[in-house]
């Protein structure tokens, strides 16, 4: 019986190296497809430490590869995505590309301040009730592309903290990975940003997609559906 186990599992690891790149890059911190398998496995990392399985080339790899975790209950199935703030169902959740913090928000700044990448700043989102601290990491023509930082995060620096505060900031556009069912190009999407400190649903058109990653532009706080809870 055990060995009969013991085979299971190694068709499972194989059937799940063998989905993967195969590249033996080590991009993901293991020197090998079978190394990150078996850590895979043992739930010590995560599909997306494999950037590769982000590309359109790896889609439908990376669906059965989700299937095949969700099966082996390694991954939880997905849950409803709801937003706190108002109850109501996102379509999607947004993460963080990798290694970054929070998804890319694009701004629309209304200041005539100069800003340039490396900046933070200060600033409130147009119709969202709480006020915002983010690092620039591009500036292009009056569009800033942030990462959030705060408040949570704000509140941890010393006094020295410094910041330009920008005031009120339209919202244009997120980039992010999804979490649930890829959406298509066109299509209007509520979402959920991980980082939403209301995790308050959004909603947005979907203008590009890569695989898992996706921007949604046309961001709204207004979500034109009834709320899940009563
Ligand atoms: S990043 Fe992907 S392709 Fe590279 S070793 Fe890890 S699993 Fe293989």
């Amino acid at each position: 019986m055990a060995q009969k186990k013991d085979d299971q599992t190694k068709l499972d690891s194989s059937r799940i190296t063998d989905l993967l790149p195969g590249y033996n890059c080590g991009i993901c911190g293991y020197a090998r497809c079978d190394e990150f398998t078996g850590a895979l496995i043992k739930k010590w990392t995560q599909l997306e430490k494999c950037r590769f399985l982000l590309q359109e080339i790896f889609e439908e790899n990376r669906e059965e590869l989700e299937e095949l975790l969700i099966e082996e209950k390694i991954i939880p199935e997905e849950e409803k995505i709801i937003g706190l703030l108002d109850g109501y169902e996102a379509d999607i959740r947004l993460d963080p590309l990798p290694d970054e913090k929070s998804c890319r928000e694009v701004l629309f700044p209304f200041t005539r301040a100069e800003l340039k990448e490396g900046d933070t700043i200060k600033y409130r989102p147009l119709g969202c009730p709480i006020i915002h601290f983010a690092k620039i990491l591009s500036s292009e023509n009056g569009l800033i592309t942030v990462h959030i930082i705060g408040p949570c995060h704000r509140l941890d620096q010393d006094a020295e903290f410094e910041y330009l505060d920008i005031g009120l900031c339209m919202v244009g556009g997120f980039e992010g990975i999804v979490q649930g069912k890829v959406p298509d190009v066109g299509e209007t999407v509520r979402f959920l940003p991980g980082h939403c400190m209301m995790q308050k649903v959004h909603s947005g058109v979907v203008v590009q997609v890569e695989g898992r990653r996706i921007i949604i532009e046309g961001i709204d706080l207004k979500v034109w559906a009834p709320p899940i809870k009563g």
